[in-house]
């Protein structure tokens, strides 16, 4: 019998430990592992570059000044549509900024984001806004459909939870802007929409008499947004009721509290009002 050295027994005992266990972060022996664990991603936001291909991979993936401070975990191309990963999913992407939902601020810490090539309304030869949206690509649509399908399903991103940065943001960006199709993502059974039958019952009503500015902030806090109960309409909540008016009824996004939209938010922020595409009520 062949006599063993001591570091070839030491190999082979450490061999045999590591097919049992495999070893965690610094060594650490994963023989026990919880149950009780889910993914830190609870968001999944949503942006346009408003740049072109060139200019969106310059400013998200450079550290050295004028770049810097911005990325995100995805970037899709428009031509041809293709899908980059500019940051592990698992390392913060600084794509949010200064933001809020759902009483959670800064939302970086628990978020994923996707960047999508889109020029906005801006020229992008001169700079300038128009007010012109562009619309996305139809195969780069179909692609962040399918990413965003994936990331939810990996980390079970409830549906109230897949937000623009416009949402989140809403005195800073309109972002993705009226031009992105949310109502792809409700197609595809990732967010819920408001019921329409329940929207045209409430609409009949509200055409006869509108409720107040403080009935709809009390709404809008409550699906997400930050809304202070001023009780007027004053700019940051006309800037919260246009990014909702984006998102549901993104023909007319002015920011006025008309009867359409008041129905829109009435359902939305109504228990059973948003529905997922099978007709089950989006759970909160
Ligand atoms: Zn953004």
């Amino acid at each position: 019998m062949k006599k063993m050295t001591w570091a070839g027994a030491a190999a082979a005992l450490l061999l045999s430990a590591c097919a049992q266990a495999p070893l965690g972060s610094a060594g650490a022996s994963r023989e026990f592992v919880s149950a009780n664990e889910d993914s830190r991603v609870l968001f999944l936001v949503i942006h346009y570059t408003e740049e072109s291909w060139d200019d969106s991979l310059r400013v998200l993936t450079h550290a050295e000044p004028p770049y810097g401070k911005v990325s995100a975990h995805y970037l899709v191309r428009e031509e041809p549509a293709k899908v980059y990963q500019l940051v592990d999913e698992n390392r913060r992407a600084w794509q949010a900024g200064t933001s809020y939902w759902q009483g959670t601020q800064n939302l970086n810490s628990a978020s994923i984001g996707i960047e999508i090539v889109n020029p906005g309304d801006k020229d992008l030869k001169t700079g300038q806004r128009n007010g012109q949206y562009q619309p996305y690509a139809p195969a780069q649509v179909d692609a962040v459909v399918a990413l965003v399908k994936d990331i939810v399903a990996r980390h079970h991103i409830r549906p109230d939870r897949v937000i623009g940065h416009e949402d989140i943001a809403p005195d800073r960006r309109r972002d993705p802007g009226p031009a992105f199709p949310w109502h792809r993502l409700y197609e595809a059974g990732v967010i819920g929409w408001p019921d329409p039958a329940q929207v045209a019952q409430r609409q009949a009503g509200y055409a006869a008499a509108l409720p107040d500015i403080a009935w709809a902030q009390q709404r809008l806090a409550h699906i997400g947004y930050i809304v202070p109960a001023t009780g007027q309409l004053d700019e940051h909540t006309r800037n919260v009721i246009s990014a909702f008016q984006m998102k549901y009824r993104n023909s007319n996004y002015d920011g006025q509290l008309d009867a359409e939209t008041a129905a829109l938010i009435d359902v939305a922020a109504s228990e059973g009002g948003m529905l997922m595409k099978d007709g089950k009520p989006s759970v909160r």
